[in-house]
């Protein structure tokens, strides 16, 4: 049993969750003995734009739910997230030099969220400070960079990023970048679609490193790039999309991309959003969401999906899953389908813990 750490929001009895949530006291009991980690939150991104609170309830969240205000503790801890990794983003419109020296402040600022939190929201970058700010029952919470090119100006890329703090770099995000071409419509703009030698070279010193690759957001033409001089040895993600499989869209990876994550033991976190998941007539509430990991399942297996949902990153989630306490609801979903504890664990931490540890072995 994870002791509860003496700084963590009070939560609810289970049955109240239950009730509240209007999902089985054995879904709320699952969720909360299991770790759930979320491999994107945007919640740095209203706190940048308004000072959007982390600590207090936003109830009902502002604008309802539409674009942000998914995420602060309280619903966080009641919704049974034990972790989570959390986005800088990059503003591209700024200098090379602008965007480093704004993202190294950032960072402090997201430092600065997480020690109010008297020791509950535990930076973590490696699997044994995971497992040693757990046994406290602390977050843990690792340090993501969404858009690669906050790193141009550095002056050792990567390695100037101070105490190794960073985990995860997703290469490039909504538009093109001196690294490569983003999936979105802006690709339009550039004839060759890939990664620039620029975004190789950042791919190898992530590798060096032993840094997440993201392949979120690429074009797929420079997802293959970067798969090509990646070093198999580790794990590829892809933090927050959706599959081709059941809705073809741009923001969507295909069949072959699964199996590229599959193949380095990587993992592929499933994001909120309906635009991005759900086909004309389908589903619009959690089960667009479940029926993106069963795809990724019967064509790569139980072992290589994960929850990314992009929460507070200007998505707007089916309202049954538009404020951060209703992971039960999803796993609810989960066992509705008869998807064995084992999976459904495997889904909401187990996953992305097996490929921390194949980037950070012993570390
Ligand atoms: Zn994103």
């Amino acid at each position: 049993m994870t002791p509860t750490h003496p700084h963590a929001p009070s939560i609810a009895p289970d049955e109240d969750v239950a009730r509240a949530l209007g999902v089985s006291l054995e879904a709320v009991k699952l969720v909360r003995s299991s770790e759930l980690i979320d491999l994107h939150c945007d919640t740095f991104i209203p706190f940048r734009l308004w000072g959007y609170d982390w600590y207090a309830r936003h109830e009902p969240a502002p604008l309802r739910g539409h674009g942000f205000g998914h995420l602060d503790l309280p619903r966080a801890a009641e919704g049974g997230l034990t972790g989570a990794m959390w986005s800088i983003t990059t503003n591209p419109m700024r200098t090379a030099a602008g965007r480093w020296r704004m993202f190294q402040r950032n960072l402090d600022r997201l430092r600065g969220i997480f020690a109010s939190s008297q020791g509950f929201l535990r930076h973590v970058r490696t699997p044994s400070e995971w497992r040693a700010a757990r046994a406290e029952g602390a977050m843990g919470c690792l340090i993501a960079i969404q858009g690669g090119n906050a790193l141009d100006g550095a002056p050792e890329g990567i390695a100037s990023v101070p105490n190794d703090a960073v985990s995860r770099v997703t290469l490039v995000h909504l538009s093109n970048s001196p690294l490569g071409v983003s999936s979105s419509p802006a690709s339009t703009l550039r004839r060759d679609k890939g990664l620039t030698d620029k975004g190789r070279d950042l791919v190898r010193r992530l590798n060096d490193r032993r840094v997440f690759v993201d392949l979120a957001h690429i074009h797929p033409k420079g997802f293959w790039d970067a798969v090509e001089v990646h070093d198999r040895s580790q794990p590829l993600i892809v933090t927050h999309t959706g599959v081709t499989g059941v809705l073809p869209h741009w923001r969507n990876i295909d069949d072959e991309q699964i199996k590229a994550v599959a193949d380095t033991g990587g993992t592929i976190g499933i994001i909120f959003h309906p635009a991005f998941l759900r086909p004309a007539g389908g589903p619009s509430d959690g089960r667009m969401v479940v029926d993106h990991m069963q795809h990724i399942i019967d064509v790569a297996g139980e072992d290589y999906a994960s929850i990314g949902s992009d929460y507070d990153g200007a998505i707007t989630p089916p309202p049954e899953l538009r404020s951060g306490n209703s992971y039960p609801r999803l796993v609810q979903h989960m066992l509705n389908r008869g998807w064995s504890d084992t999976r459904i664990r495997k889904v909401l931490g187990g996953n992305f813990l097996r490929a921390f540890d194949l980037l950070r072995p012993g570390a």
